[in-house]
């Protein structure tokens, strides 16, 4: 796996992560999202929907959470979980919890990690979570970290032990990963811990660029947990610790306004589950990201009216939870959208949009039809990567700023 970047703003990054794979043969943009998936499965797609969304991002991620009740059969197949789930030309990264589901903190010890699946609490051991790797077969995994110090509400004390259980367990997931035949070829990212003490982040980071990793994972940055003024702080303070030739990924982070806040900080990566979050609640992604957008629209944005009739200026809290909906979607529950005739965004290219209105939609999901969330997810993940596609357009043209005021309707 090698980072190509390109010279640009300090700070900033925008490259190609090539080699990637153990044929070492795929490349993905960056900054960039992943696929989201449970259990290698896009969630409301089948192979056949998925492929009209085109090109897809070269890694996709598997939580753990969402598999490891399956180790039995993975490990009968001996040939890992990308071949189990059909994903044949993908790049497979296997973190540890689901970003999508609450996770309960308070119940890691020195020595486990609590692992939320479908089936209740699994505790992790390093040998065990590591002979889970070594069934799932991975190309990227995150190492056994222990996230539950919390922003706000854990004692210097409580935050200083998470970043000590972290080191140990990335040691020894270090020390098994090199044992371990079918890990061969796959890489290992630290985890990066600290919760809000600025001090512990710089030492999570500077002790875990010192073990021999893939790349980074950022760990306690998720959305709800703190404000995004700490978390760019935060952010900056850690990514100037490690080596400019490993790429960052960030957990938990899924909001337009704050990848774009990571992004400025020198994050590479993001999950993609902020799509599929949307769809859960019946809402589309809606938020603007053209730089330069048409003139009846712009006209429209000047008055604060957005397309779906509703105002450009609301504003919500950082804090909000997972589960609540934000200003960057419209929620096709609403009677509102009964007799809307247009697509779900004027102007969006995707299968959803150029063969559905509004109104069918709302219908869709007052009657409860499936079909409903499968058209909500092809919109909304193509939504998001075209999301991405823009930063990258932004960076390579040094018109951050604009897309920034674009993205947050001001
Ligand atoms: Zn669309």
């Amino acid at each position: 796996m090698k980072l190509e970047l390109r010279g640009l703003a300090p700070g900033t990054r925008l490259g190609v992560l090539a080699g990637l794979g153990r044929s070492g043969t795929r490349a993905m943009e960056v900054p960039g999202c992943l696929l989201y998936t449970h259990c290698g499965s896009v969630p409301h797609l089948t192979h056949d929907t998925l492929d009209a969304l085109g090109r897809l991002p070269a890694v996709t991620q598997l939580p753990l959470a969402t598999v490891a009740e399956h180790q039995e059969v993975l490990e009968a197949f001996r040939e890992g979980a990308a071949k189990l789930a059909g994903l044949h030309d993908t790049v497979l990264f296997c973190s540890l919890q689901d970003p999508a589901a609450p996770c309960p903190a308070g119940y890691n010890t020195s020595k486990s990690v609590s692992l939320w699946s479908a089936a209740g609490r699994i505790e992790l051991t390093v040998p065990k979570y590591v002979a889970m790797q070594a069934a799932v077969r991975p190309d990227w995994y995150q190492s056994l970290a222990d996230g539950d110090a919390q922003p706000a509400g854990s004692s210097l004390k409580r935050v200083r032990r998470s970043v000590e259980r972290t080191l140990t367990h990335l040691d020894e997931c270090v020390l098994l990963h090199q044992k371990t035949a079918e890990l061969v070829g796959a890489e290992l990212f630290g985890v990066v811990e600290g919760a809000d003490v600025r001090e512990e982040r710089v030492r999570s980071a500077r002790e875990t660029a010192k073990r021999p990793v893939g790349g980074f994972v950022l760990d306690g940055f998720q959305s709800g947990v703190m404000d995004q003024a700490l978390r760019a702080q935060l952010i900056a303070a850690v990514t100037a610790e490690l080596p400019r030739d490993k790429p960052r990924l960030v957990l938990g982070v899924g909001r337009p306004d704050q990848v774009l806040s990571c992004v400025e900080g020198g994050v590479d990566l993001f999950e993609g589950f902020f799509p599929f979050v949307a769809t859960e609640r019946g809402c589309a992604l809606c938020f603007r990201f053209a730089m330069e957008p048409d003139p009846e629209s712009a006209v429209q944005e000047q008055n604060g009216v957005t397309e779906d009739g509703g105002s450009s200026r609301t504003e919500d809290p950082e804090h909000q939870d997972l589960q609540q909906m934000t200003r960057f979607e419209m929620n096709l529950n609403d009677r509102r959208y009964r007799d809307d005739l247009r697509p779900l965004v004027v102007g969006c290219g995707c299968y959803c949009c150029r063969n559905h209105s509004r109104a069918y939609l709302h219908h869709l999901l007052v009657t409860k039809e499936l079909l409903a969330g499968v058209l909500l997810m092809l919109h909304n993940v193509s939504h998001y990567s075209s999301f991405f596609s823009s930063v990258r357009e932004a960076l390579a043209t040094d018109r951050l700023e604009t897309l920034k005021s674009v993205v947050l309707g001001v």
